[in-house]
Order: structure tokens, then C-alpha cells, then sequence
């Protein structure tokens, strides 16, 4: 694509931001997201419906399920004037960035006609139940049942699913099973998909430390799965669950680079208001954390470059693979949550301070955000795979280094 074009693009997505981030929807400018999520739920929902209405949504979807198919450094483009603008945390990532992609490499046909436009539209909202009590890490640990209904053909679940984010703003859920009793480890698991109003399921929030309950212990009582809504097939559900996992580190992670540069310039902006720029110490770490935001990036777009390239010669695409999307995780969690430390130390004593208009009219809304960032950053070091995950990964799939013994998987 040519660099004209390109600036041609970020202008009408720019644009289309301005224009259309405003409103009833002017609120949600750094709003939602890690941390955030319980901010107007509804309204960022209504987001996600003028987003689709102005062909903002299945950015690199294929054309055939309501996609634009667009190419990698547009969708980029996009995310990043997102981030840019302010756009609010998206409430349809799950539904988008993962079950959607899967759906389109493994579904019937049946199950993309009934699934994708929903997903599409910002009318259908996903979650994701993978973890369970006793299956993090270890998922293959799973527990969660999954029993045949001879009559109907449909799947009854019982068990419980944990750390279930947004289940309590969701219409659907998909959950990795085990259906094929005795099994062990990855095999003789299944992954289905599941509406969330139903009898036989019970959604309990969990607070967090910042305040919220952006997640959920999700209880499975007979709850029915049609037959029809099994991804792949029984037994074969571990290929599909980590193929899902596949697309987790997709393009919006640009996106979410714009975020933390704002993040680092309301610490600076906040160390220059409060004078502890003066000390040589914080700057150099505000410094070192630019110098991180710097190649962080270049290591995306190297990643992303990698990506597209392999998809133009016609091999797999997958990001997890390739020895720069190994790194990434890793880095950028710990980059953020040394961020949020240092937040707290720029804030210094007002850093304990909750500030009572709560971000709202008359309040300290930097303040407020970097405090929920602080907090909530402590998480980014554990969920989508954890440091020791991801240096085991690292050892093992980048250095060549002997297989960490496994447990029954
Ligand atoms: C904010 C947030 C949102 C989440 N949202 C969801 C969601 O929507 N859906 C969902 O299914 N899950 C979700 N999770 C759960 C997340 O996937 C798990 O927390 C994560 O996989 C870790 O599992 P665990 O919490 O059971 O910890 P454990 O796996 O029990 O790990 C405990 C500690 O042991 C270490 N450890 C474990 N195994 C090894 C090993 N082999 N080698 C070295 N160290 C090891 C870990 O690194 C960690 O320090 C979310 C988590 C968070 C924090």
C-alpha cells in the first residue's frame, strides 16, 4: 500500500472518530477497557452498533462473512487512530478478535450464517470460559462436563468456569468441556458454544481490588448446549481452544501501544505538575519507560510484518509461531506493570487518595485512570499466559531448551 494512500486512510478514520465520538457518545473518550470495563456498559454497546453501522467492525475479516478484508497496515491504522482519539474499551473484542476468527476457520456454514453477524453488527456479545478452580495454566486440567442428551442431541455442562471477564455483560459464552468421560490432559475435551440466559447457569461477580467486578465465576447446572453449536468436533475441542488462543495477540495490540502512550504522558504531565520531575530518578525511569514504548513497537510491526508476509506467500499466518510474537507478551505486560509502579510513586501520597468525584465532572480523571491502571496492571503479568508461561514458551519454543515436564496433558 502506498504511503498516500495509507495517510489517506488514517485521515478518514480520523475523521470518522471526530465526527462520531461525540454526542452522547463524547463520555466514553478514555473510558472502558482493563480496569474500566464497569464504565457505561450499555452506551459503549451502542458504540459498538455505530462502529458496525460505519463499517468499522470485522476490519480483516473476509468479505464472504461481512468483513472488509482489509490489509494488515490498515487495519493497524485504524486501531492506532482509535487509541488515538480516545475510543472507548471495546466491549465486542472477545466476539471479534476470537471467537469470531475461529468460528470462520472452523464453523459450518450453518454456524457462521447464525453467529457471525451478530458479532459483526455489535448486536452479540461473547465471553470466554476457559478457566476453571483447578485450570489455568494447566487448562488441559479442565473438569467442566460435558454429557450427550440421547433425546435431543444436545450437550448438558455442569461444573465451573472462574476469572470469566465481562460474563456479566455478555449474551454468549464459549467453554472448553470434557466429554469424553475418564479422559486426561488435552484429550477427550470438547468446546461448545453456549447461550448465557438459560437455566442451569448462574453468573457470580468477583470484586477486584480496584473496586470492580469486571469478572465472574460462571456455574454450569445441565446447562444445554445445541448440538449444533459445537466448534470442531467432540473430542477434538484442545485444537480448536489453542487455535482460538492463536489470535489473541492480533493487530489491535498497536492500539493498545496508543493507550499506554497516553498512560505515559499523563505520568509525565502528572510528574511536571507535582515537581517530582525534579528528581533525576524519575525521569530516568519515565525515559526508560519511552525507550520501552519505542521498541515495543518496532517489535509489533516486525511482528506484524512477519504475519502478512506469511500470508502473502500463502503459509499460515499464525502470529504464534514466530519467534518476535514470543517476546511479546512477556514484554509489554511488564513493561505496563513497571508503569503502574511508577504512577504510584509520580503520585506519590495522593496515590492512596480515591478521588471522590470518581474521575466524573469536577474531578481528577488523570489521576483516577492512572490509579486504575496501577491496580489493574498487576493483572496483565498473569492472564493470556503468565511470566513463567511465557518464559517456559520462550525457552522452549524460541531457545530450543528441554520441555518443562508436563503434568497430565
Ligand atoms: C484480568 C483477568 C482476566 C481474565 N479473563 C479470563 C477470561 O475471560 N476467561 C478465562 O477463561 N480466563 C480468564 N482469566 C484467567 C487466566 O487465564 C488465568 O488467571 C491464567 O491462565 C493463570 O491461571 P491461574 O490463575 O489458575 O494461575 P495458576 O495457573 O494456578 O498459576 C499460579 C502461579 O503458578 C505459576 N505456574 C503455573 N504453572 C507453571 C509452570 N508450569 N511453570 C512455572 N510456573 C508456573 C504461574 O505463573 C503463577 O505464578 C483472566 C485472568 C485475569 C487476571
Amino acid at each position: 500500500m502506498k504511503a498516500n494512500e495509507e495517510s489517506a486512510f488514517r485521515a478518514e478514520v480520523a475523521q470518522w472518530l471526530a465526527e462520531n465520538l461525540a454526542g452522547e457518545f463524547a463520555c466514553l473518550k478514555h473510558r472502558g477497557g482493563p480496569g474500566d470495563e464497569e464504565a457505561f456498559p450499555e452506551l459503549r454497546k451502542a458504540w459498538e452498533r455505530r462502529l458496525a453501522e460505519g463499517g468499522w467492525t470485522g476490519l480483516g475479516w473476509p468479505r464472504a462473512h461481512g468483513g472488509r478484508e482489509l490489509p494488515v497496515m490498515q487495519q493497524v491504522i485504524f486501531h492506532e487512530e482509535y487509541a488515538r482519539a480516545g475510543g472507548p474499551g471495546r466491549m465486542g473484542h472477545i466476539g471479534e478478535g476470537l471467537i469470531g476468527p475461529t468460528l470462520i476457520a472452523f464453523g459450518t456454514e450453518d454456524q457462521k450464517a447464525r453467529l457471525l453477524p451478530g458479532i459483526r453488527n455489535g448486536t452479540t456479545f461473547w465471553c470466554q470460559g476457559y478457566s476453571e478452580p483447578g485450570a489455568g495454566s494447566d487448562l488441559a486440567n479442565v473438569r467442566t462436563r460435558a454429557v450427550r442428551d440421547a433425546a435431543s442431541g444436545d450437550w448438558l455442562v455442569s461444573g465451573q468456569k472462574v476469572w470469566t471477564s465481562l460474563a456479566h455483560d455478555s449474551d454468549w459464552i464459549f467453554v472448553l468441556a470434557r466429554c469424553e468421560p475418564g479422559s486426561r490432559g488435552s484429550k477427550g475435551l470438547i468446546f461448545l458454544m453456549l447461550p448465557l440466559d438459560q437455566p442451569g447457569i448462574e453468573i457470580r461477580p468477583i470484586r477486584q481490588m480496584g473496586g470492580g467486578a469486571e469478572f465472574n465465576e460462571v456455574f454450569f447446572d445441565g446447562a444445554r448446549a445445541a448440538a449444533a453449536d459445537v466448534l470442531g468436533e467432540p473430542g477434538d475441542g484442545w485444537r480448536i481452544a489453542m487455535a482460538l488462543l492463536g489470535f489473541e495477540r492480533g493487530i489491535s495490540t498497536l492500539g493498545q501501544q496508543m493507550q499506554f502512550t497516553h498512560e505515559l504522558e499523563w505520568v509525565a504531565q502528572a510528574a511536571r505538575d507535582n515537581g517530582s520531575s525534579r528528581d533525576a530518578l524519575v525521569r530516568q525511569r519515565i525515559a526508560r519507560a519511552w525507550a520501552g514504548l519505542r521498541v515495543m513497537r518496532a517489535n509489533a510491526l516486525r511482528m506484524l510484518a512477519g504475519a502478512a508476509q506469511a500470508g502473502q506467500d500463502g503459509r499460515d499466518a499464525d502470529l504464534a509461531l514466530q519467534r518476535e510474537a514470543l517476546i511479546y507478551k512477556y514484554y509489554w505486560s511488564n513493561w505496563h506493570r513497571d508503569l503502574g509502579q511508577l504512577a504510584l510513586d509520580v503520585l506519590g501520597p495522593l496515590a492512596n487518595v480515591l478521588d471522590a468525584g470518581e474521575g466524573g465532572e469536577g474531578g481528577d480523571v488523570r489521576r483516577t485512570r492512572l490509579q486504575q491502571m496501577a491496580l489493574f496492571s498487576r493483572a496483565d503479568t498473569i492472564y493470556a499466559g503468565t511470566n513463567e508461561i511465557q518464559l517456559n514458551i520462550i525457552a522452549e519454543r524460541g531457545l530450543g531448551m528441554p520441555r518443562e515436564a508436563r503434568g497430565q496433558s
